[in-house]
């Protein structure tokens, strides 16, 4: 750490008057000499620190992740590891790990997640049945199985794209507004499961969540028909 970045604690909050607490005091001296001669504004940048460390089920979805990319590809997961670590160092400035002993959050290791979903996304990897995916990924990972029109179950490509929780009826596809319903990616035999069982009992067994579109992904995805 540089003498310029200093711990504290937030022990006031009056609107936009935020009163900290520093771990240790000011280097004064330090700080003549940077603005010695200088008379505009001091100026600090603060973050505040997501306290939630990440969760057992983010590790167990990471590696599961990257073990589906290892049977795949046969390149070990430890050398998957290096690549995304790396990734996640380089857009964020930041070291991330899955040990013990790490200090990431959970929005570290959620972001981890989307660098490697993303991966298996755009390289088609196959991907195990019923991945137990955690909260933070969720949105994410439906959103990109319909873009990618993978089925959300099974990892199947060219699935159907099913408006999910409410059906479209005997309502004409050409003139409804599509940006109203929510979607999800399902292969032949995972959409007639839906119809069959109904939504309710589908959801329930497979914990799917329909996404919302808008216009533009509508109309690329040829939703609207053509
Ligand atoms: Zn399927
Ligand atoms: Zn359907």
């Amino acid at each position: 750490m540089n003498n310029l970045s200093y711990l504290a604690k937030i022990t006031n909050v009056d609107g936009d008057k935020v009163t900290l607490q520093l771990k240790e005091s000011l280097n004064i001296e330090r700080l003549k000499t940077i603005f010695d001669g200088y008379d505009g504004e001091r100026q600090a940048e603060i973050f505040i620190k997501d306290p939630r460390e990440f969760t057992a089920q983010q590790r167990r979805f990471t590696y599961a992740l990257l073990q589906d990319i290892y049977t795949y590809t046969g390149e070990p997961v430890e050398s998957l590891k290096d690549v995304f670590y790396w990734q996640f160092r380089y857009l964020t400035g930041k070291d991330i790990s899955l040990s013990n002993q790490s200090i990431n959050t959970v929005d570290d290791v959620a972001m981890l997640d989307e660098l490697i979903l993303d991966f298996i996304f755009s390289n088609d990897i196959p991907f195990r049945e019923g991945y137990e995916i955690p909260p933070q990924n969720t949105q994410y990972y439906f959103y990109k199985c319909v873009t990618t029109r993978t089925c959300c179950i099974c990892g199947k490509k060219n699935a159907d794209i099913d408006h999910f929780d409410k059906a479209l009826g005997r309502r004409k596809r050409k003139e409804i507004d599509h940006t109203g319903f929510t979607f999800a990616a399902l292969c032949r035999q995972h959409h007639t499961e839906k119809h069959q069982m109904g939504i309710a009992r589908f959801k329930n067994k497979y914990h799917v969540i329909g996404v919302k579109l808008n216009q533009e992904q509508i109309t690329k995805l040829r939703i609207g028909g053509r």
